[in-house]
């Protein structure tokens, strides 16, 4: 199964590809979380990648685009894979046909989540990741027991340095007007589903009708 999240940052991509990681023994790809190890790592890629990260905007195609090759030619993507961040403009999206195609292989489905700004600005602003495990919580949403603790393994939790209002309105913004056309795109081609989610749905009840599209 070969699949693409779409949707605009603080969505959930990231938490429902894990989930669908483990039911379907399928690897994420999320360019993020490559270039977030990049930066932390400070190699080549990294050092180019952090100013546009930590402005909110997109880093250039040519480096992400170079980053999907290889990853999915991979052999863990042999059995399929789960896009989360990626594409994120239409010529990302052309170039990830063209090397699909190269590397003999179909898209499945798009599915693209829905959910109000004033949610997503909450989200992002309340997310905090554990330095350990790397389990997320929400201050607002899904906080942890104790403050700024993981309950899993009880390392320290972080707020990723792109999650202050103003980056977040600036990547909102990026996501309108660069990322929010591949709707229309993938619509065309018969390969998007959208879901629409409530402010106040879980992650678990989210991944049964993410499920329940999949399997239909
Ligand atoms: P994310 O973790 O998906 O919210 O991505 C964090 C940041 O990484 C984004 O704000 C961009 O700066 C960069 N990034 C991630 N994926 C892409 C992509 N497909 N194209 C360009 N920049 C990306």
């Amino acid at each position: 199964m070969n699949l693409i999240l779409l949707g605009a940052p603080g969505v959930g991509k990231g938490t429902q590809a894990k989930l669908l990681m483990k039911r379907y023994h399928i690897p994420q790809i999320s360019t993020g979380d490559i270039l977030r190890e990049a930066v932390r790592e400070q190699t080549s890629l990294g050092i180019k990648a952090q100013e546009y990260m930590n402005k909110g905007l997109l880093v250039p195609d040519e480096i992400v685009v170079g980053i999907i090759e290889d990853r999915l030619k991979a052999k863990d993507c042999d059995r399929g894979f789960i896009l989360d961040g990626f594409p994120r403009t239409i010529p990302q999206a052309e170039s990830l046909a063209e090397v699909m195609d190269r590397l003999n292989m179909g898209l499945d489905q798009v599915i693209n989540f829905e959910l109000d700004e004033q949610t997503l600005i909450k989200r992002l602003a309340g997310r905090q990741t554990c330095e350990g495990c790397g389990n997320m919580y929400n201050v607002y949403f899904n906080p942890p027991r104790q403050q700024g603790v993981c309950d899993l393994c009880g390392k320290k939790l972080f707020q990723r340095k792109d999650d202050n209002l103003e980056t977040i309105k600036e990547r909102l913004s990026v996501y309108q007007a660069q990322t929010m056309p591949l709707i229309g795109y993938y619509q065309a081609q018969g390969k998007l589903v959208t879901i629409n989610l409530g402010e106040s749905e879980g992650p678990d009840q989210i991944f049964d009708r993410l499920c329940k599209v999949l399997e239909s």
